[in-house]
């Protein structure tokens, strides 16, 4: 895609996220000064990252780190490593973090960061020495109480202590709390990694049950098969789901009687992509969107299910496993067509869900078992769930109108009680 597309793509990103918001406001009846202040971030950095590369050269990259809404909290939200990401784009990122950490009633604010490089072209020295430099800079305005970043896109927990360990260099002693997705043996908690696309289940054995979809009997379509994808594809076979088709940025697989999770697993791990994985025939990403299926999850990218394609759509439910994956005009023919969507903020909520417990053993040493992690993990998305449920009938509004209505409400309270400074 050429760089105006982009734009146009990012632009829409943070389009859709603001009609939501006003759609929302306007419902709630709610003050319209405090519906500005939530229309811009409270507050945004931007670095620029040199770093010296294998060969002895000096690439400068640029990153950001926004942080949207601290009304409940410190900021809150992922930094992702990606050629195309922009201000722009982490503005609307930052912006669903604060709605989607309200949605689960979490204490913290929205924030998000990115840095834009490709991490698949960076020697691990490279990122090591990037990640390490960006931290220092953005260190300013982290921090335990300020705001606790965590993986998104391209970045894992092997980033995540990186940064734990820069940080905690500059201030003299280990400071675990001040980053979140963090390797179990530095202060992780048990969970975490396997959290977004596990929440992403728990959100969708939900809707089934009210849709009387059922799972053992239904057949599913990912897109995406990173960290929360592959996971939602294994939870959801696990529940005796059909995965029928699954792709990476490299192109997908489909095999209408169910492909065969262990071998592809097996044959990703040796080639790195799940693209022409033998078991299944091909098809692009694109085509992907509207096979016949009940279960659909975009765990990739933004802005993936179109005003184009939403008409094409043949799945009963859509679970967001992506951030932003559909945009507003594509929503809308969705909700029109009677097709439910369970939005961003709600259905991959689990991650930071998890990140809440890991922030809090951390502050506190005290670690719980993964038992415990999915069992707290559950009961929060199942009852976010029922809330915006709830909401969503008595409004009679779409899922996402109603999560949106729900965050709202919690975020603009808080403002509310704590009052204009000065
Ligand atoms: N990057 C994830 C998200 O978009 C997780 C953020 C976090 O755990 O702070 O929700």
């Amino acid at each position: 895609m050429n760089l105006e597309g982009h734009a146009r793509k990012r632009h829409e990103l943070l389009e859709a996220a603001s009609r939501q918001v006003d759609l929302a406001a306007r419902k709630l009846g709610l003050n319209p000064g405090l519906l500005k202040i939530l229309k811009e971030p409270k507050r945004a950095l931007t670095v620029s990252i040199p770093v010296r590369m294998d060969d002895g050269s000096i690439e400068v990259f640029r990153g950001f780190r926004v942080q949207h809404n601290l009304s409940r909290g410190p900021a809150k939200g992922g930094i992702r490593y990606h050629p195309e990401v922009d201000m722009e784009e982490v503005v609307a990122l930052a912006m669903l973090m604060t709605w989607k950490c309200a949605v689960v009633d979490i204490p913290y604010g929205g924030a998000k960061g990115g840095v834009i490089c490709d991490p698949k072209r960076l020697s691990p020295g490279e990122l090591e020495r990037l990640t390490r430099r960006f931290t220092s800079e953005i260190s300013i305005i982290i921090g335990p109480e300020k705001d606790i970043p965590a993986p998104d896109v391209y970045t894992n927990p092997r980033v995540m202590a990186w940064i734990m360990d820069t940080f905690s260099m500059q201030h003299g002693f280990s400071v675990p709390a001040v980053v979140t997705g963090k390797p179990i043996e530095i202060g992780g908690s048990e969970g975490r990694n396997e959290a977004t696309g596990r929440g992403v289940v728990f959100t969708i054995e939900e809707a089934a049950s009210r849709l009387g979809i059922d799972l053992a009997a239904s057949t599913a379509v990912i897109q995406g098969y990173g960290n929360v994808g592959s996971v939602a594809a294994s939870d959801l076979a696990g529940l005796g789901c059909r995965v029928v088709a699954v792709s990476d940025s490299r192109g997908g697989v489909y095999n209408e009687k169910g492909l065969d999770l262990a071998g592809l697993n097996a044959y990703k791990a040796r080639t790195g992509s799940v693209a022409g994985y033998p078991g299944g025939q091909a098809v692009s990403n694109a085509d992907l969107i509207t096979l016949e299926c009940d279960i659909l999850v975009p765990a990739a990218l933004e802005n993936v299910i179109t005003e184009e394609n939403a008409p094409g759509v043949r799945a009963r439910l859509v679970a967001e496993g992506a951030n932003g994956p559909t945009t507003h005009g594509a929503d809308e023919i969705l909700y029109g067509r009677g097709i439910t969507v369970i939005p961003d903020i709600l259905a991959n909520a689990g991650g930071v869900v998890v990140s809440y417990f890991e922030w809090v053993q951390g502050l506190q040493n005290f670690y719980w078992t993964k038992d415990e992690v999915n069992r707290q993990l559950r009961r929060r998305m199942a009852d976010s769930f029922r809330e915006v449920y709830r909401l969503k009938e008595r409004h009679r509004v779409s899922m996402r109108q109603a999560a949106y209505m729900l965050a709202l409400d919690r975020v603009s309270r808080a403002m509310e009680l704590r009052g204009l400074y000065p």
